[in-house]
Formats: C-alpha cells, structure tokens, sequence
C-alpha cells in the first residue's frame, strides 16, 4: 500500500483546525475544525469531500481529546488516522525563530527549540506544541513534520531583518525581523509566477496577504528579501484588529500619560486597534457596507487602510527595483474589489493598472485583473496553507525515506 496521504493540524490554544489530504493527486479528502476546547460547549465540525458537513457539540476537554473525536469522525468516512496510508502528520508552528529555516521532522530537539521560542510567541508555540505532542502520542511510528510561519521570511538580509536598537540588547532578547504568514506568502509568490507561465526563480512579486491579520512581502526570485510583518504579527499593516507601524514612542506615552500597563497596552494594540479601533468593525464586508451607505468613520477606517498598503506598495517596490507582478490573497485580497482597485489607483505612473471589468469577476481561482498589454501584472491568488504544508511534509519524508 502507498503511503500518500497527509494530515495537516493547526493547533490553536483552544482550537484546531485539520485537513486529510491525498498527495498523489493533490487532493483534499477531508477538512475541519475543532472550536472551544477546554469548555463546555465545544464543537467539531468535520466535511469530508464530496459529502455533507456533519456538526458535534459537547465537551471536549483537551487537545488529546481533540484529536480522539478528529481520528473518529474520519473512521467514519474509511480515513481513518491508523491507515497504512497515512504518511505524515504536518504541523503549523507559528514562530521557528532565525533557526528552522525549512520544514522539519520532529525530535526532542526541534521540541525544545520551538518551547525555547516561546517568549517570542507566546500565545501560538504552546498551543502548536501541545497539537505535536498529541499526534506523537497518537501514531508515535510517523514522522511528525513542523512547517514554521517564519521560514520561508529567514532568506531576508540582514537590513531587512534587523531593527536599528543596540545590537547586544537585540541579540541578547532575539529582537529583530521574523515575519509571519510564510507558508502562505511561499504558495502565493510560487503560484503567481505559475500564474505568468514563468520560473520562479525568474519573477520578482509584491505579495499582499489580507486577511484577518495582514502582511506584506517582497520576494525575488523565489527568495523572501522583505515583510512587513516584524518580532510579532503587530507590525507592518493596518489590520482588522492589529494597529500594525506606528511610533513605538505612543507605547511610553500611554504608560506615562495614560496610566496604561504593558498587558492593557498590548490588547489595545493586537485586539483593539487596526479597522475594529478606528470604526468598530473588522470585517471588511461590513465597512464597505458602511462606506457605501455614507459612513464617515467606516470611510476614513477604509482610507487609512488603503493609504499604509499603498505606502507598502509603494516600498517594496524600492526594494525590489523591478517588479513583475502585486498578487492579493486571503480573505480581505481574495474577495473585496474595491480594496484591490484603491490600493493600485493612482500608480499608473509604476505600471500598475486594474481593468475594472476583471476585478469585478468573483472567482476562486488564480487570476489576472490587470489589463493584457500592462507592464507589471496584477493579480488574484487564493492561498492555500493547508496544501502548502502538506507539499512541504510529504516532499520531506519522500525525501528521507
Ligand atoms: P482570513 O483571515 O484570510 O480568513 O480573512 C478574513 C477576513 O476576510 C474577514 O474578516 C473579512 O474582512 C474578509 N472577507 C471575507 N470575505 C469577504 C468578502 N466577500 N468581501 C470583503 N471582505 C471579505
């Protein structure tokens, strides 16, 4: 029996989210989502391809048994987690620190590496730690593979990479640069240059992932060179609830003056900050909803957004000298035209057009939107992290078996 198939886990602190995928054909077996572990009320909502979702509520106290109710559910469609053909459970690790530069087999060492990490991420390491130590416990015979949002960002110079503060205290707490959204950034770039019919290796892309949280990057030939996101996922961006740049200096004025501490400071600015802080909501839909109705604190929610992607444009686009193609993704990128429509407008002047008529289509394929005769491309690319760490899994252990 070959043994193709893969299971994808991303494990939240009270969440996790899974895909059964099958590698010789890329194919999408099954996909769900675990919500509310720890409580009462939680909730496991599993779709096998092809069929109907089935929804399950009750208590499911811990990861452990996260997995259990996961492994059941795909008994039930014949995917069971003890077949033969499974070949690999792969993981997302949010922060791999300068260390895990590509995907790799877990042992006890990458484990206390990725709990080292935990400072820089505390709020993702342990949960992605607890997801592995559940599916060693589970099929402890299979490689476990930890696919890190940082990684494919470690290819940054060091200008890009480090922050201008004092290089001991940098280095003695890992302050700089590690970005986020990588796997994603990694498919998007990879299938825009599909996209053109050229090699990655030839293609310079401006990658804009929007979603929920929101990064940019700069990728050269296939290499990550800049990203807008930093130490954590707070910089770079306006997002739906994340500030993203600003003075690091407000932080010392609101502990002065505002009487804020750090921990009621950091939720301002990951939880309450970004497009909910400036107009109450995060949820692109409903601004432009709001905007179009008239709304004047949704419409300047919506300027400031356009105006610091439009300054990120506008950057890497320095930074990379020549650009072949912008490529928006996820959530916000994937869906709202008139966000992808002004943050070109007004760049005509660097090649960059949007023909009204393509960006209008809807669609869930990878697509052009800008004119054919246009001198850099612009374009529609749904992400797919899920088929990107499973890629990355199975191609590692085809590799070292
Ligand atoms: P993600 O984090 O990639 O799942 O993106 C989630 C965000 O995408 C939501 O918060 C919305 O702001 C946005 N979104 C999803 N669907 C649409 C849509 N049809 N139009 C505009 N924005 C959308």
């Amino acid at each position: 029996m070959s043994r193709t198939r893969v299971l994808v886990l991303n494990s939240g602190s009270s969440s996790v989210k899974y895909q059964l995928l099958d590698m010789r054909g890329s194919d999408r077996l099954a996909m769900g989502l675990v919500e509310r572990i720890g409580e009462e009320t939680s909730r496991l909502r599993h779709t096998p391809t092809g069929g109907l979702s089935r929804e399950w509520s009750g208590s499911v106290p811990d990861h452990d048994a996260a997995l259990k109710a996961v492994a059941a559910e795909l008994a039930k469609d014949g995917l069971g987690l003890d077949s033969p053909e499974l070949a690999a459970i792969g993981h997302r690790v949010v922060h791999g620190g300068k260390h895990f530069t590509e995907p790799t087999v877990v042992d006890d060492a990458v484990l206390a590496e990725i709990e080292r990490l935990i400072p820089v991420a505390p709020l993702h390491n342990p949960a992605n730690l607890t997801g592995i130590r559940t599916a060693q416990a589970l099929r402890p015979d299979l490689p476990q593979v930890a696919v890190f949002d940082t990684a494919f960002h470690t290819t940054m110079p060091e200008s890009a990479a480090r922050y201008a503060i004092d290089v001991e205290t940098a280095d003695a707490h890992r302050v700089r640069r590690y970005g986020f959204h990588g796997t994603s950034h990694a498919y998007v770039s990879r299938e825009t240059a599909r996209l053109l019919g050229r090699a990655p290796e030839d293609v310079n892309v401006i990658v804009l992932h929007l979603g929920n949280g929101a990064s940019a990057s700069a990728v050269r030939g296939g290499r990550c060179v800049d990203t807008s996101m930093g130490l954590t996922p707070l910089e770079g961006l306006v997002m739906g609830t994340r500030s993203g740049d600003m003075d690091p200096a407000v932080i010392f004025h609101l502990m002065r003056v505002g009487g804020m501490s750090a921990d009621e400071i950091d939720t301002l600015l990951n939880k309450r900050s970004g497009l909910i802080g400036l107009c109450g909501d995060n949820d692109m839909r409903e601004i432009r909803r709001r905007v179009d109705a008239g709304d004047e604190r949704a419409r300047l929610a919506f300027d400031i957004y356009i105006h610091r992607l439009k300054k990120y444009i506008g950057a890497y686009y320095a930074v990379l000298g020549r650009v072949d193609a912008v490529a928006f993704t996820a959530g916000v990128g994937e869906n709202a035209a008139p966000v992808r429509e002004a943050a070109v407008a007004g760049l005509e002047g660097l090649g960059l057009v949007v023909d009204a008529g393509l960006n209008a289509v809807r669609a869930d394929r990878a697509r052009l939107i800008s004119p054919a005769d246009a001198r850099v491309a612009v374009a529609v690319v749904p992400t797919d992290e899920e088929m990107e760490i499973a890629t990355q899994t199975y191609a590692l252990v085809e590799k070292e078996r």
